[in-house]
């Protein structure tokens, strides 16, 4: 059984509203059927913001919006800036059944897939969900005296259509979208750079209990996601029981998926080191066990020359003086498979709140 020792206070400052207002900027013909265009659109304003899928949909700054609705025809800025309508039945994607993926004309984010396409019979493409959920951000839309859901790109803002609770199974959901806010890209077609994910690297630590190490890790600025597991032991997925009772050999140990070009693996290892005790051998604070060691498996051969250079640093400092930094340091080789934990542990502290032993920052 776990000890838990008293809960820490989670400190999560990033998600800070941001309002961001655009006017439409299309030409003075297209005017917008609601007059001028405000959508409010939330942002963590402490750093990028990432789809599971890792697209970056940070939303992007007026001036960029502004830069890109400069390709925009009439006809696409009355629809995508204006929210307006195309006419029904006109729109070229309505009875398009190839496949492929749905892109934002405006900025090119992935926004809806062939496979979620079906026919609705409105005269407009209709979809029942979207590729991603962090693609399409819904806001309340009353204009005309009705009270609907407006969709509109995550990333841009672009206006797409409107979403009903009519749709067909497995989500009841029809997104109404215009033809005109989506570009078509036929499958085995090289999508555009702006309508690719970001690449990624990945990255694993052990620092005790994985509850608050996942947590602390998937706050850093640049961090896509980070899950909870298993990793360094002998077994074949193994079990939480079957950690717990260390016959495996196998550390809690948290697998962190990361933009490099937005936090490099330095960083991570400098944030690790701050949220674990790195002195203490196989316990961290109250938990006891090899499983709760202190390690770093690295990914390739660059990761750990990092972690080792790092190491060497930690020990020349004055917090480290007469202190043995215990660290293991495996390299991908040794390391292992990581084994993601079941399903319960994963963003246990974002979930439950604070109830995992970790030092104060
Ligand atoms: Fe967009």
């Amino acid at each position: 059984m776990r000890m838990l020792g008293l809960a820490l206070l989670v400190v999560v400052a990033l998600g800070v509203s941001v309002g961001i207002t655009f006017r439409a900027f299309s030409q003075p013909q297209a005017a917008s059927p609601g007059g001028s265009v405000q959508v409010k659109v939330t942002a963590k304003a402490a750093g990028p913001v990432y789809s599971k899928s890792a697209y970056d949909v940070t939303p992007l700054p007026q001036a960029k919006i502004e830069e890109l609705a400069k390709k925009l025809t009439p006809a696409e800025a009355e629809v995508i800036l204006a929210r307006g309508t195309e006419r029904a039945f006109c729109g070229n994607l309505t009875d398009n059944k190839m496949e492929g993926v749905y892109v934002c004309r405006l900025c090119g984010l992935p926004l809806f897939e062939s496979g979620a396409k079906f026919h609705s019979g409105t005269g407009w493409p209709s979809f029942f969900r979207p590729v991603d959920e962090a693609h399409v951000r819904n806001v309340e839309d009353n204009s005309y005296g009705m009270e609907r859901t407006e969709n509109l790109c995550a990333r841009c803002g672009a206006h797409l259509g409107h979403v009903f609770e009519d749709g067909p199974k497995p989500t009841g959901l029809r997104f109404c979208v215009n033809s005109v806010s989506l570009v078509f890209v036929e499958k085995g077609k090289e999508l555009p750079a702006e309508s690719r994910p970001v690449k990624t690297e990945r990255a694993y630590f052990a620092g005790g209990c994985f509850w608050g190490v996942e947590d602390r890790l998937q706050q850093v600025p640049g961090v896509i996601g980070a899950i909870s597991g298993y990793m360094g032991g002998s077994s074949k997925s193994p079990t939480y029981k079957e950690v717990c009772e260390g016959d495996t050999g196998h550390a809690e140990a948290v697998e962190v998926v990361f933009d490099p070009a937005r936090v490099s693996y330095t960083d991570l290892l400098a944030v690790f080191f701050r949220i674990h005790d790195p002195t203490q051998l196989n316990r961290q604070g109250p938990d006891f066990g090899t499983q709760y060691r202190s390690a770093v498996f690295a990914a390739d051969e660059a990761q750990l020359t990092q972690a080792k250079e790092y190491v060497e640093k930690l020990r020349g400092l004055p917090k480290y003086t007469g202190k043995k930094v215990v660290t293991q340091l495996v390299s991908a080789k040794d390391a292992g498979v990581f084994y993601p934990a079941e399903a319960y542990h994963q963003d246990y502290h974002l979930k439950h709140g604070g109830s995992c032993p970790l030092p104060p920052e």
